[in-house]
């Protein structure tokens, strides 16, 4: 099974989404195995955002991350990554698509609600750097047998 981050930004605290936002991942069959809220802080972002370190909005991204607490959660599943993202859409919630969370609650490309992590590699990273190891926690669903047919997990 496949773990992956995400992140509900300010964005989604200030606009209160939070609810909507993790009830969209419980409701597709995925595994809660961790959540926290976290006050963010330059250091951490900065490791976070390296691959856009340069951009012209990087430090306004960072700060715009720092505004409120944020909540980090563990969601896990049969190619979790990909799910999230494709459930996530596209960076710019203006050309995200209906359906997804940042198609259906955004309009910004800096504010667009959650982050998810973007490669199983990634999420390995990103679940490490938010989560410590107790943090983490296995169960197993009662809807279990129902989300997935014997052979395919
Ligand atoms: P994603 O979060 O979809 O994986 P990136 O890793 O490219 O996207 O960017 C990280 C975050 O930086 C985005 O989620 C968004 O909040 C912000 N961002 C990306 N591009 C821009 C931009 N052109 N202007 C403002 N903010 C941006």
């Amino acid at each position: 099974m496949e773990r992956t981050l995400v992140i509900l930004k300010p964005s989604a605290i200030q606009r209160e989404l939070v609810g909507e936002v993790i009830s969209r991942f419980e409701r597709k069959g995925l595994r809660l195995c961790g959540i926290k809220m976290m006050q963010l802080d330059d250091e951490i972002l900065s490791e976070h955002y390296a691959h856009i370190e340069g951009r012209p909005f990087f430090q306004r991204l960072k700060d715009a991350m720092m505004i409120t607490p944020v909540i980090v959660c563990c969601w896990e599943g049969l190619d979790a990554v990909n799910v999230v993202r494709t459930m996530t859409g596209s960076t710019n919630c203006r050309n995200a698509a209906p359906g997804t969370i940042r198609g259906d609650f955004g309009i910004s490309t800096q504010e667009n609600i959650v982050h998810a992590s973007d490669s199983p590699e990634n999420a390995e990273i990103e679940l490490a750097r938010f989560f410590k190891k107790n943090e983490f926690f296995d169960f197993k669903k009662i809807s279990f047998d129902y989300l997935y047919a014997n052979d395919e997990v």
